[in-house]
């Protein structure tokens, strides 16, 4: 599972994606940069910077597992 915060390229938005390919996880957040933070031309380095910033999420059953130790 990758996640992407949009606060950590933007800093104070609060929003962010999840998705099993790192693709579709670009894909939506170069979305969301067009659509609320106004960036009309999303170049290759701004890609690059999302791409740099996702995360690999720890499958759900980890989280689980703590919560009940
Ligand atoms: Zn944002």
């Amino acid at each position: 599972m990758k996640t992407f915060e949009c606060g950590s390229l933007v800093p104070g938005c609060d929003w962010h994606t999840r998705a099993e390919e790192e693709a579709v996880v670009v894909r939506r957040a170069v979305d969301h940069l067009r659509t609320t933070h106004g960036e009309e031309v999303i170049r290759p380095a701004m890609v690059e910077a999302i791409k740099s910033r996702i995360r690999d999420r720890q499958p759900a059953i980890r989280e689980e597992q703590r919560s009940e130790a």
